[in-house]
């Protein structure tokens, strides 16, 4: 197996009174061919032309019987495929040089029976000295002509007629013809029987088609016969799931004779054209299957090949004999045969077994040797004093059992978890990954849940976060004498300050209001942050660094000392830590809280405009590749005018004529203009979405800070009674004006702004927008605060000074096309 093996080429002579003995010449050792050519008078004295050729063949057989060509071509692939190889035996020569004859034989005659009935007997012969094994027998009968299919078998009574056209289908066990007829057979005698009956089909066939045929001068020149013997070997023990299968194809190959075959005296040399177009297709495979240095065969050019295609060269044993005439007459066709045959001797094939597996036994055999094994384990146990164990898979309360013992033994309450058997040692360690995996969750949520947590490569967020003052240059927070490394947590005002939780103890201490005073909090070492952040390490959840520049830039807010915060609604609102977190700390937790649903527009909007970008410019490359295409239709196209011009013109009736290509080339230009003003157009279109989206966010944005800055204010500096009138209920409409300003009203303004609530919001809801267009003189109005999280729950949005047609997502102006895809 797997070793290369070269087809072995055979050539007989048709016996002859009249041959050439001058001109065809055996060497002894029966291998060898040699012809010599007169040379050719009417050429002259001079003229270079080959006059002798030598080939080397695996065997010439002339005067050989049907018997010792059986013997020297077939015998052995036949027993091969016995054993699981697939052969292949071609018969190939011009017509009347005994192809059928030696595949075929005289069927009349039992001695002059050819290789084919010869084959089935041994078949059957070997099958009967191999009583152990159940081997099957298939046959079928094929011939191609004209690359059509026929089956010569279909005219048995069970056949029945075939719906569809038989076609050649390949799989990964090879090539069959679907819808060929297959012919289970048990008996010499029953495979004879089919064998006469597609001979006398093939018969018939071929009178029929030389009569339709142009060429019927040409006795059936086109036509391919091929037996297709599958066997199936199998071993009669039960327990073997393996079996081997073969087929052995038998191809009696259409006439090779060539064009000019009557005019042929001057033309020895010359390569004529098979008639057989087939044949031709056959030869190419054979030169590329000949070529070591080819990968591609061209199989599918015909039926011939594509039919044959794993059985010329592939794993099969491969035999061809060519049929030749002795006589001088014939020597043209001769020639070209014999070389036909050196070619084939080039090609090589790689035999191997074709192993197959049951797997319905095999699963069957797999279960008797389970049953086994479980017993032989009972019987270990009983033996071993051990109670009865379970093998089978486990159930889902079986591995809840398992995973409250790994929890337990986790915590410490159970002391050690027995073993009981492989399975169980198997689920214990699952169980100790899924816990393990679970607890690694719950820690980071937890952590979520009370930090936010800055990525140590975050160089970004880290100078922000030192910009903020929080941690000094060297990552140390401030206050804090000996930390290691920096790591940042901040309670955010949700958080009760000072709370003691089970996370406390991973990390030393939290940054919490009291712990501040005190001075005595340190940081959260590098390392906890790891464990916290190892494998998510969480980042600022926006990418938007200009809102973070922002941020900074407004730091000073953050730095303002804290009012008191005695609220008596603590069920409303958490107590506020003393110190205020730094800016871009809270942003987060607004972003993740408060401003959820319009961070969430901000990005959708955002990359709404990032999609439209890549689309522009995508459209901008198909742009300049169509202009440079149209630029170089265009060169082509003046050249072509100036062909012509050069040429001479013609008109008729006024109208200039011009050539196949010059007018291809004007359509061409024509059809790449069209492309390019649509593209154009679109291109067009997607810049004015790109200018409206942009607008979007940048409008996102602004609202995003706003709505920030309003409740980082409210949330740590807004004075407890003012946050009152800001309540729902309240008097004053929060985002009405900024809350910093009105943190930082001078003790006059206070009151001149309670005396503009008073005086104005009783004269009723109307009274708001004349209010608003008051103070939007001079501050930055963000309208809608209160309201804010009622109308963020459906989008669309409405921004300051936007109708309802003007909102974001889905209702754009231009409806579907700004519309998130
Ligand atoms: P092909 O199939 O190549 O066209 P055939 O096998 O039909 O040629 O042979 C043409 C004729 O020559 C047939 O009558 C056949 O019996 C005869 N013939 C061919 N080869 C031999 C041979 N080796 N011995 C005796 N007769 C032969
Ligand atoms: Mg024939």
């Amino acid at each position: 197996m797997g070793s290369r093996k070269k087809v072995h080429a055979f050539v007989r002579v048709r016996p002859t009174d009249d041959f050439a003995h001058e001109m065809i010449k055996y060497g002894d050792d029966n291998k060898t061919i040699d012809i010599h050519l007169k040379k050719d008078t009417r050429r002259g004295a001079v003229n270079n032309q080959q006059t002798d050729w030598s080939f080397k063949l695996d065997r010439v057989l002339h005067d050989a019987s049907q018997d010792l060509v059986y013997e020297i071509v077939a015998k052995d692939v036949v027993s091969q495929a016995l054993n699981g190889f697939n052969g292949t035996i071609m018969c190939y020569g011009q017509t009347g040089a005994g192809k059928t004859y030696t595949m075929t034989g005289a069927t009349e005659n039992y001695k002059h029976r050819g290789i084919l009935p010869r084959a089935l007997q041994q078949v059957f012969k070997m099958i009967e000295e191999r009583p152990t094994h159940a081997i099957t027998v298939r046959v079928s009968y094929l011939e191609i002509y004209n690359e059509s299919l026929f089956d010569l078998l279909s005219t048995l009574p069970y056949v029945g007629p075939s719906v569809t056209p038989m076609t050649i289908v390949e799989n990964p066990q090879g090539v069959f013809i679907k819808g060929l007829s297959v012919h289970l057979t048990s008996q010499e005698e029953d495979a004879f029987s089919l064998l006469f009956e597609g001979e006398t089909n093939r018969i018939i066939a071929s009178h029929t088609m030389n009569k339709n045929s142009s060429r019927s001068h040409s006795s059936h020149c086109d036509n391919l016969t091929s037996v297709l013997g599958v066997s199936q070997a199998r071993s009669r023990t039960l327990s073997d799931e393996k079996y081997i299968t073969s087929k052995i194809n038998l191809v009696d190959l259409a006439g090779s004779e060539r064009l000019g075959k009557s005019r042929s005296e001057g033309r020895v040399l010359k390569e004529a054209t098979y008639i057989n177009k087939s044949l031709s297709f056959l030869e190419q495979a054979i030169i590329a299957l000949g070529d070591q240095k080819r990968d591609h065969i061209p199989f599918r050019q015909c039926k011939l090949t594509h039919a044959l295609k794993d059985s010329l060269g592939g794993n099969c044993n491969m035999v061809l004999v060519t049929n030749i005439y002795g006589e001088a007459a014939q020597l043209e066709e001769t020639l070209s045969s014999l070389r036909f045959a050196s070619r084939m001797k080039l090609v090589t094939t790689e035999p191997a077994i074709n192993e197959k597996y049951d797997a319905e036994r095999m699963v069957k055999n797999l279960e008797k040797e389970l049953a086994l094994l479980k017993q032989e384990l009972a019987i270990h146990d009983s033996l071993a004093n051990r109670t009865l164990v379970n093998y089978d898979p486990m159930d889902e309360s079986q591995i809840a059992e398992i995973n409250s013992q790994v929890r337990r033994y986790l915590e410490g309450t159970l002391e050690e978890i027995d073993i009981i058997n492989l399975r169980q040692i198997q689920e214990v360690f699952n169980q100790f990954r899924v816990v393990l995996s679970q607890q690694e969750q719950e820690v980071e949520s937890a952590l979520r849940r009370k930090y936010t947590l800055i990525d140590k490569n975050d160089y970004a967020a880290i100078s922000a976060v030192q910009k903020a003052g929080l941690v000094d240059a060297d990552g140390h927070l401030v206050g804090e004498p000996d930390g290691q490394g920096f790591g940042l947590g901040v309670a955010p005002f949700s958080t009760k300050p000072g709370k003691k939780s089970k996370s406390k103890k991973m990390f030393k201490e939290q940054l919490s209001s009291s712990a501040r005073k005190e001075g005595a909090s340190s940081p959260l070492s590098s390392k906890d942050l790891d464990v916290s952040a190892s494998k998510t390490q969480l980042t600022p959840s926006s990418k938007d660094g200009d809102i973070k520049d922002m941020l900074m830039r407004d730091r000073e807010t953050s730095n303002t000392e804290p009012l008191a915060s005695d609220s008596p609604k603590e069920e409303l609102r958490p107590p506020r830590p003393s110190t205020p977190p730094a800016k871009p700390v809270a942003f987060e937790d607004f972003k993740n809280e408060r401003g959820s649903e319009i961070n969430r527009i901000f990005k959708e909007n955002k990359s709404i405009l990032n999609e439209r970008r890549k689309r522009a410019s995508e459209t901008t490359q198909r742009i300049n590749a169509i202009k440079q295409e149209i630029d170089v239709t265009k060169e082509a196209l003046n050249l072509q005018k100036s062909l012509r011009e050069k040429q001479g013109e013609y008109e008729n009736k006024g109208l200039m004529i011009i050539d196949e290509e010059e007018f291809l080339l004007i359509l061409k230009l024509k059809d790449l203009k069209k492309q390019y003003r649509t593209e154009y157009q679109d291109l067009r279109d997607l810049r004015a979405e790109i200018q409206y989206c942009q607008h979007l966010v940048d409008q996102c944005r602004h609202r995003l800070l706003t709505e920030f800055d309003i409740w980082y204010n409210e949330s740590f500096f807004v004075p407890e009674d003012l946050q009152m009138a800001l309540r729902p209920g309240g008097s004053i409409r929060p985002g009405m004006m900024p809350l910093s300003k009105i943190v930082s009203l001078g003790e006059d303004d206070q009151d001149r702004f309670s005396q503009l609530q008073q005086t104005m919001l009783p004269e009723g809801p109307d009274s708001v927008s004349f209010y608003n267009a008051k103070v939007k003189m001079e501050q930055k109005i963000v309208k809608n605060h209160r309201g804010m999280e009622k109308e963020m729950q459906p989008t669309p949005v409405l921004f300051p000074g936007e109708s309802l047609g003007q909102s974001l997502v889905g209702c754009s102006p231009w409806g579907r096309r700004v519309r998130h895809e």
